[in-house]
């Protein structure tokens, strides 16, 4: 038996739990479709074939989108939708009727010339709008070509499973993941994707394992391989030994049994053992997530992403819309703060109604803010929302990707004159609510203490704010590993922005995804943040955490940190400071200590 480490593949854990299984590949890509010409006397019939395939394939898709709903919600049914517009646009499928007609092409063949043609012009244009269109259009053609070949689709190769096994592609598309069933495909092990690709999205509502970013995946691991998958660490374990089942059955039964106990501090305070209050708010990213937040007694949220509002439609949200929405979360938490984070557009989110042109580097383009207030009417629209919510809400606003006071000076303005605005057209709204600026680039951080006169409240966006500090994409699964928010430089802004906070006796919080990791928890509250902003599913670990630690075992942690010489060296300093606490391996499965040493005694 070759040792564990040549056994071992890495990537990012994006639905968490564990599998083990025998391993299935499936192969995402067109079918090798044969040249060939039909007479022109079939030529009608060729069309007949197109078109009645084409209404097989739009059944299937509107069966799935249904499938889909039920399953993860409403909101990831709608990326079908894309697919569904696909199969209407009369450009596309005029193109290859004329192909038929003109060349004399079988159906399949002129579908496949005309996907191709369209794939290289959109690669070739460079947008990352278009990028993410380039998935659909595979899809469908995929689909259509499938069909029109009487061929098996990738859903039936685990049709004719003899056991439920671990699902190995080069890269899995929403469409093949919302079919997936449970009892079947236990685990998913994609190369490509991140955590935010719709894919894992979408295995994390189902609730399947799943680690997206494991380079080779396809040609290293041979159909049928035994394999442990570990989505919660990221790690997949080719053919273990008995030993090895044991262990991972054991952390797997353990992880159930910390969960169960989890439940028990949902009600319990949000404090600290020398009694400091850390107020725990809830991330939403979609309406779907306010049912969790809420069981986990979310003490508001902390950043309402809007974006999301317009995913699958072809038109940005109006104002009704918006105040419904806007109101419905502020009531849900009544008493507590709800944020709302306005849109943040561009970058790598590119709705339908959003037509950003193709920049080279959209991530330093027009985006967020930049769009806003470059839109005011889009932007007028969503304060207007805002302040009309915010009579029976307890409602704030917040402004994303700032790098100049002036943006924050702007959207103060607009705030107010909307306010007179509304006032005049006698609707009832606030006159204003307070106004925060999210720190997540390294201008805003090192500024902070300007842009804390000029607004309400500051909340760190941690995702962009370690891309931004240490230029690594925070989409790509090549460079996962260097994305290390706990780098000292990104630790040093952290630390300056609570610090320009408390000076002004304003609130500072964290909002990006460090927050819900529990070592990090522990390290932003010993740089002063009393505010965290979390995944609801990580509520309740987190507010375990907090009940454990002081606020002086923190600061000592964090300082040491800081002082480190990388981010691996602050993570180990965390872990030892930790390990004196709690039984390091729930906060951290894969927690080694550096010299050895595996944990410290559990306190609860
Ligand atoms: C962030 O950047 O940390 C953040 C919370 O915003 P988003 O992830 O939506 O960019
Ligand atoms: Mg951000």
């Amino acid at each position: 038996m070759s040792p564990p480490s040549d056994r071992l593949l890495k990537g990012i854990g994006v639905s968490p739990g564990i599998a083990m299984g025998p391993t299935v590949t499936v192969r995402w890509a067109l079918p090798e479709v044969p040249h060939r010409v039909v007479p022109r006397t079939q030529v009608e019939k060729e069309i007949r074939r197109l078109r009645a395939a084409l209404k097989d394939v739009r059944k299937q898709l509107n069966e799935l989108r249904a499938r889909a709903e039920d399953r993860a919600g409403v909101d990831e049914a709608r990326i079908f939708d894309a697919q569904l517009l696909m199969l209407e646009d009369k450009d596309f499928i005029g193109g290859i009727e004329e192909l038929i007609r003109e060349n004399h092409l079988t159906a399949e063949k002129a579908f496949e010339f005309k996907t191709l043609e369209v794939r290289d012009l959109w690669t070739a244009a460079g947008s990352p709008l278009l990028k993410e269109r380039l998935a659909d259009l595979t899809g469908v053609a995929i689909r259509v070509i499938q069909h029109l070949m009487h061929k098996r689709g990738a859903s039936d190769v685990w049709e004719s499973l003899s056991e439920p096994s671990i699902l190995v592609a080069r890269e899995l598309s929403p469409g093949l993941t919302v079919q997936l069933d449970r009892d079947q495909i236990i685990g998913l092990i994609s190369e490509e994707g991140t955590k935010t690709s719709h894919a894992a999205i979408l295995a994390h509502s189902i609730g399947i394992p799943a680690i997206f970013g494991v380079r080779g995946a396809v040609a290293r691991i041979r159909p049928g391989t035994s394999a442990i998958l570990d989505g919660t660490t990221g790690k997949v374990l080719l053919d273990p030994t008995p030993d090895e089942i044991e262990d991972a059955k054991r952390t797997d039964s353990s992880r159930r049994e910390w969960e169960v106990r989890l439940e028990e501090v949902v009600p319990q305070p949000s404090v600290t053992l020398d009694g400091v209050h850390v107020a725990l708010r809830s991330n939403l990213d979609l309406p779907d997530e306010l049912e969790q937040a809420q069981a986990h007694r979310a003490e508001g949220v902390g950043l309402l992403r809007t974006e999301f509002l317009i995913t699958g439609h072809s038109e940005l949200p109006d104002e009704e819309t918006q105040t419904t929405y806007f109101r419905r979360i502020g009531e849900a938490f009544a008493g507590f703060p709800v944020v709302v984070r306005t849109y943040d557009l561009g970058g790598d989110k590119f709705p339908a109604p959003f037509r950003g042109s193709a920049e080279p580097n959209p991530f330093l383009g027009w985006r967020a803010i930049r769009v806003c207030l470059d839109e005011p009417e889009m932007f007028r629209t969503q304060i207007r929302a805002v302040l009309r919510a915010a009579t029976s809400a307890n409602l704030q606003l917040m402004i994303p990707l700032v790098t100049r006071l002036d943006e924050v000076e702007r959207t103060r303005e607009m705030m107010k004159e909307e306010a007179v605005r509304l006032a005049q057209a006698g609707i009832p709204a606030a006159q204003s609510v307070p106004l925060g600026v999210m720190v997540e680039t390294p201008a805003a951080a090192v500024l902070a203490d300007r842009l804390v006169e000029v607004s309400d409240f500051l909340s760190v966006g941690t995702n962009d704010l370690t891309q931004y500090t240490l230029v690594v994409d925070r989409g790509n699964a090549r460079l996962a590993d260097r994305f290390t928010p706990h780098d000292p430089s990104v630790l040093r802004l952290l630390k300056v922005v609570a610090e320009a906070a408390r000076a002004a006796n304003k609130p500072a919080s964290v909002c990006g995804e460090m927050a819900s990791e529990p070592l990090s928890a522990f390290l932003l509250l010993g740089l002063g943040y009393e505010t965290l902003s979390v995944a609801p599913p990580a509520l309740p670990f987190i507010k375990w955490l907090i009940r454990q630690v002081t606020t002086a075992q923190a600061r000592a942690a964090a300082d040491a940190a800081l002082a480190a010489r990388s981010a691996e060296l602050a993570l180990d300093i965390l872990r030892f400071a930790l390990a004196e606490i709690v039984d390091l391996t729930l906060l951290d499965a894969d927690a080694r200590l550096p010299a050895g040493r595996r944990s410290g005694s559990l306190k609860t």
